[in-house]
């Protein structure tokens, strides 16, 4: 006997979607100068959602006017003010958390699940946990009387809109900054409804300013020669485009790029677990994941029964409607990134690794990758040392743990790593070997404020989260 779902979907009745966002700039929503505007769709059904305006050179520069005014009001307030600031964002965020949880599935394709249960509940938490360092910044560990940058520019991806929003406007704010921040441009409209959230906390005018438009944009942030500092994340090729043009300026820069993380499973691993924490290493929010768990380390005397084990479970996993509440997998965010997941599994074939994909339905519309895993991957494969930023799960085996060091570590990046094992001493000494900003044991994929995020090698520079993400927004600090 089969049991069937019925679909349970999320009503999209709370949000209302404007015909055209226009940008925030200086406390109000204004139009860009040159009148453009782009479109954001809706990844699951190809439906335009709404108008978003184009932002160029012109209206950064009036962001960033905007963003020192707003420097002059929020540098000098007391920090204890501050600090209020961003408790009632934090309970604004918790307050529309459904609106903000819908408007962001239907804008990147991610389940309301995911967005419901992770992205607004984080974010918010950031937003709380910086609440409480703003008035405590001597204490940090960063030096006495630290002293803000100024005007920040932050450039955020498309993956997680609203967290990575919350990831770079929080210590900003906290520290004593003033933000221009440009969302993704397929997924701007979660940062217009913090704008929104914004004036409703009635943070002062050009505190935080949101301009959206494209790489350009990004570029025309990045080049200003009034913002003291950039915060980006994406991918490692724009974060060296950016290093390139911000050395020698004297800017301060922290770079959250690519990964292509090793989640390490030991002989002695308790198996299903193993297989939850595998299938949300790599199939959580689709795999736009920079610390996903993308190479999958197996001790090869358990490859087989892990193996069975993991396709067992993902012929479980549900692809569809992001919206509904039983969804796993929803869309993928764009018809751009369908095209290099295919290409890079196709990769795969070609160079002989063996594809096992679920036969889930794909719907007709929309952009959609089915949970595949590939068995015989050699380090010389593309998809061994390329980050595929989808569903895709690279099964490679060990013998020792020496060589599971050696192939772990064997990538031009260093985001993150999983590490599954019976043994506290192994978990310790495969830790210490391992090249990885974070590294997670018998669990993957855990975000808290407090905990410092970043990757070493391409993975980027610096750190965001915990005291080591306050010092990044400080300027001198140690
Ligand atoms: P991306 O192309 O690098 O874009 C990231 C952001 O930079 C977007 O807002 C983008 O604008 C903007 N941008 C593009 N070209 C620019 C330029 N020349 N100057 C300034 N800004 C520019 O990356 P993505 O495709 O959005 O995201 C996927 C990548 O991000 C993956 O490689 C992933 O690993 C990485 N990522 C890393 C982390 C981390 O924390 N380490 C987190 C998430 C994602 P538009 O896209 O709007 O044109
Ligand atoms: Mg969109």
């Amino acid at each position: 006997m089969t049991f069937e779902y019925s679909s349970a979907p999320e009503s999209k009745a709370i949000v209302k979607l404007e015909p055209l966002y226009k940008l925030y700039i200086g406390g109000k929503f204004v139009a860009p100068k040159s009148g453009k505007s782009f479109a954001s769709i809706n990844p699951a059904t190809e439906e335009v959602l709404a108008k978003v305006g184009y932002a160029e050179k012109s209206d950064v520069d009036k962001a960033v006017v905007a963003a020192q005014a707003g420097l002059k009001i929020w540098s000098k307030m007391a920090p204890s003010e501050r600090s209020k600031y961003l408790y009632r964002i934090a309970r604004i965020m918790q307050e529309r958390s459904r609106e903000f949880a819908v408007l962001e599935s239907m804008d990147n394709g991610k389940p309301i699940r995911e967005t419901r249960d992770v992205d607004v509940p984080l974010a918010a938490a950031h937003f709380f946990y910086h609440a409480g360092w703003a008035d405590k910044l001597d204490h940090a560990g960063v030096g006495v009387n630290p002293k803000p940058y100024g005007v920040v520019g932050q450039i955020i991806p498309w993956n997680f809109p609203l967290l990575m929003l919350a990831w770079k406007v929080a210590p900003a704010l906290a520290t004593g900054n003033t933000v221009v921040l440009k969302p993704a441009e397929t997924t701007p409209l979660s940062a217009m409804l913090f704008a929104q959230a914004c004036e409703q906390a009635e943070l002062p005018a050009g505190v935080v300013n949101i301009v959206t438009g494209d790489g350009a944009t990004g570029a025309a942030i990045v080049n200003h020669p009034d913002i003291s500092k950039i915060a980006f994340t994406g991918s490692t090729e724009v974060g060296k485009l950016i290093a390139r043009s911000v050395a020698g300026t004297g800017k301060g820069l922290t770079l959250e790029l690519g990964g292509k993380g090793a989640n390490i499973v030991f002989e002695d691993a308790p198996l299903d677990e193993t297989v939850e924490g595998i299938v949300n290493g790599i199939f959580f929010n689709q795999g736009h994941v920079c610390c996903a768990g993308s190479r999958l380390l197996v001790q090869e005397n358990i490859q087989e029964e892990l193996l069975e084990k993991l396709k067992r479970r993902m012929a479980l996993i549900r692809l569809g409607d992001p919206l509904d509440k039983n969804t796993d997998i929803g869309a993928i965010n764009s018809k751009e990134q369908l095209n290099k997941i295919t290409e890079l599994a196709n990769s795969g074939d070609e160079e002989g690794a063996l594809r096992f994909s679920t036969d889930c339905a794909i719907p007709s519309k929309g952009f959609w990758f089915p949970p595949t895993i590939f068995t015989g991957v050699t380090q010389a494969h593309r998809i061994a040392s390329e980050e595929i930023f989808g569903p895709v799960l690279s099964v490679i085996s060990f013998r020792t743990p020496q060589e599971a060091i050696e192939k772990a570590n064997n990538t031009p990046y260093g985001l993150s790593a999983g590490i599954w094992t019976d043994k506290g001493s192994r978990i310790l000494w495969t830790a210490k070997h391992l090249r990885a900003g974070v590294i997670w044991a018998n669990t993957f994929n855990k975000f808290d404020p407090a905990s410092p995020f970043g990757g070493y090698k391409e993975s980027g520079w610096g750190r965001e989260g915990g005291r080591h993400g306050l010092s990044a927004y400080l300027k001198g600090a140690k």
